[in-house]
């Protein structure tokens, strides 16, 4: 399989002021399309920060990335990385990132209105089906459990048909049996073709991935794909 995913020699500071808050030092990875990866490591190790750029919703201090073979450059338009973004990536977040008063329905279709698709309506459905919801889609998110609302969020990952999931802590929210079916739903989503890189600071969920990369203090501690 081709890499879907490259990252060299990448590195990310932080500027607040008059401080340069290093976070992520020297990452050298290569993701191929169709892994299933768990990124595990303590808070504040820079998780989210290497989420957010292979994501495009950041950008690299210096390095190089690649995204589906096309070099992402330092000073790419936002315009530019936001066109690839919609295309490519489906995000999922700890903290849903729903809008509270819409339907369920309406939250799914929310990625439609950068991307115009035709029978948008249709797709939304069949992807709240996908996830179990056929029977929620006009409750609205604060109608919903955890569970239920990390499930609308997944649909909503997935209406632009993405290659690639970033789900970034996706059951730091949720008990263990909602928190193990959204994993489960991951996994079938894996097993279609989807890339799928989970944050985690859960060594169970990292266990049910293929690959495992830990971070400590901005770099990459381990990588079981390198034994
Ligand atoms: P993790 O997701 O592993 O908990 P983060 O990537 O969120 O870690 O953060 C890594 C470090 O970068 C932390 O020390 C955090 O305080 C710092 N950091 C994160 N975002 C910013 C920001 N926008 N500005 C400055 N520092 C940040
Ligand atoms: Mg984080």
């Amino acid at each position: 399989m081709k890499n879907i995913i490259e990252l060299k020699n990448l590195a990310k500071t932080y500027q607040l002021k008059n401080l340069e808050v290093p976070v992520l030092h020297d990452i050298n990875l290569e993701i191929k399309s169709g892994e299933m990866i768990a990124i595990i490591g303590p808070s504040g190790s820079g998780k989210s920060t290497l989420m957010n750029i292979i994501g495009l919703l950041d950008r690299p201090t210096s390095g190089e990335f690649k995204l589906k073979g096309e070099t992402i450059t330092l000073n790419m338009p936002d315009k530019k990385l936001a066109g690839i973004r919609a295309k490519t990536i489906g995000f999922i977040f700890q903290s849903f990132n729903l809008l509270p008063k819409q339907s369920s329905l309406a939250n799914v279709l929310l990625p439609t209105a950068y991307l115009k698709q035709k029978n948008a309506n249709n797709k939304a459905l069949e992807l709240l089906k996908k996830v179990g919801l056929s029977h929620r889609l006009n409750h609205k998110p604060t109608e919903m459990s955890g569970g239920e609302k990390q499930r609308i969020a997944i649909a909503r990952a997935l209406i632009n048909d993405p290659e690639i999931i970033l789900a970034d802590e996706p059951t730091g929210n949720l008990d263990s049996k909602s928190g193990q079916q959204i994993i489960d739903i991951l996994k079938d989503l894996n097993k279609e073709g989807k890339t799928i890189i989970i944050i985690t600071h859960d060594e169970k969920i990292a266990r049910q991935c293929m690959r495992t990369i830990r971070l400590f203090d901005g770099k990459i501690s381990g990588d079981n794909n390198d034994q």
